[in-house]
């Protein structure tokens, strides 16, 4: 097989392009319509209707009120302003000052977690998870106990590094019987799992424009109504004091029009993801020497393959798959240059000797089934040349 004309963009977890319409949607508020949404003027009010229609949107694709829609940056502020601002609220209010977490999150909130525990005084309970990446119930159940003193529970939706799906909904059900405060990493969940909070039993979640077809820079956090609150970033009385700063209209614009059209697609993107992901599985698990599936085989993102190649090194396979035409990611953190061992491999249990050896293949709107048999051919000979050529030292 010829090399493609184009980047066969299999990282979608890591980011994706923006949509047309989405993009399209924001272009006149950057020049045309660029008031302040707080000004009194005519050309303030155009943006402050602007931004008020992106959060009836949001908020109508939710099942959610408007109010409960808060504006961020991004997943990480969405991340920080829940946890922190969630603990510390109920903490003032009932002198709960544990927060419970999983191993598997993401750095946003693990590392956040770790700071409210070093440095403001909570204590931290990290939940493990099973072979298949998925946090048991039990472990939840045991966890909370009878919940007193319990400040905030965050469990993300879908995991970025192996794609397993949470049971957010029993853990949202046994943390509401107690009156404790949930919150889900909806990040890599946003576009691709349903995200109804009038039956998902979340307090807040969180999300990231980048990942469905929106701009970078953009998020919002859903907030339940009378969820103990206090905001991270003080200042004006933006988003109704819980987030100061001048709201970005454009990226807001954006992220509203991207969230539309990835909710009205999302059922038959699904099913055509699932069909070219199982592929990749299928196909990769059979063919590429040493391969093995991390996260659940079944409780998982529709858009989602992920392997550890046992005898490669991921940063050999990702370049020569890039020389290829081929965008992949490995799906473990890479710190200042070196490759270390993915916290979430390891809290799967996956030796160190494999966990390097991670392969993350993520599929998105841009995806064919002529760019999944190309990898499927390029892959095995890819890691076949290297183990041929260098066997990884360890
Ligand atoms: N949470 C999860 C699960 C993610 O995958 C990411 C980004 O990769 C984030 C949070 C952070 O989002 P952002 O890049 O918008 O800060």
């Amino acid at each position: 097989m010829s090399q493609p004309r184009r980047t066969i963009y299999l990282d979608h977890a890591a980011t994706t392009p923006m949509h047309p319409d989405a993009l399209a949607a924001m272009q006149p508020y950057f020049s045309e319509f660029y008031g302040n949404p707080s000004s009194i003027h005519g050309v303030g009010r155009r943006a402050s209707v602007a931004l008020a229609g992106a959060r009836r949107t949001i908020a109508e694709l939710l099942h959610a009120k408007p109010s409960e829609v808060i504006f961020t940056g991004c997943g990480t502020e969405g991340d920080n302003a829940a946890l922190r601002g969630i603990a510390l609220a109920h903490r003032e209010a009932t002198g709960a000052k544990r927060i419970i977490t999983s191993a598997i999150e993401h750095h946003a909130v693990l590392t956040t977690a770790e700071d409210l525990r070093d440095h403001f005084g909570f204590d931290l309970t990290i939940l493990p998870v099973n072979s298949a990446g998925v946090v048991p119930i039990e472990e939840v159940v045991t966890a909370l106990g009878d919940g007193k003193d319990v400040a905030v529970v965050s469990v993300m939706y879908a995991n970025n590094e192996i794609g397993a799906i949470q049971p957010i909904g029993e853990i949202g059900e046994r943390c509401r019987a107690l009156g404790v405060p949930f919150h889900t990493d909806a990040v890599q969940a946003a576009g691709k799992l349903p995200l109804n909070v009038a039956e998902l039993p979340v307090d807040a979640l969180s999300t990231s424009a980048h990942k469905f077809y929106g701009p970078k820079g953009a998020g919002f956090l859903y907030l339940r109504s009378g969820t103990p609150f206090q905001p991270f970033m003080t200042g004006g009385s933006h988003e109704s004091n819980r987030r100061a700063g001048t709201e970005n209209v454009p990226l807001i614009v954006g992220m509203a029009k991207a969230f539309e059209i990835v909710e009205r697609e999302r059922p038959q993107e699904n099913a055509r993801l699932r069909v070219l992901r199982d592929q990749l599985i299928g196909s990769i698990l059979e063919n590429v020497d040493g391969a093995r599936l991390t996260g659940s085989a079944t409780q998982r993102l529709d858009s989602h393959a992920s392997f550890v190649i046992s005898g490669v090194e991921a940063e050999g396979v990702l370049i020569a798959l890039d020389l290829a035409g081929v965008a992949a990611s490995s799906g473990s953190a890479c710190t200042s240059g070196a490759q270390r061992p993915s916290h979430v491999l390891e809290a799967l249990g996956v030796p160190a000797r494999d966990a390097v050896g991670g392969l993350r293949l993520t599929l998105g709107h841009s995806n064919t089934p002529e760019d999944v048999a190309y990898v499927l051919q390029k892959l095995p000979q890819i890691v076949a040349q290297i183990k041929g050529a260098a066997p990884v030292m360890l």
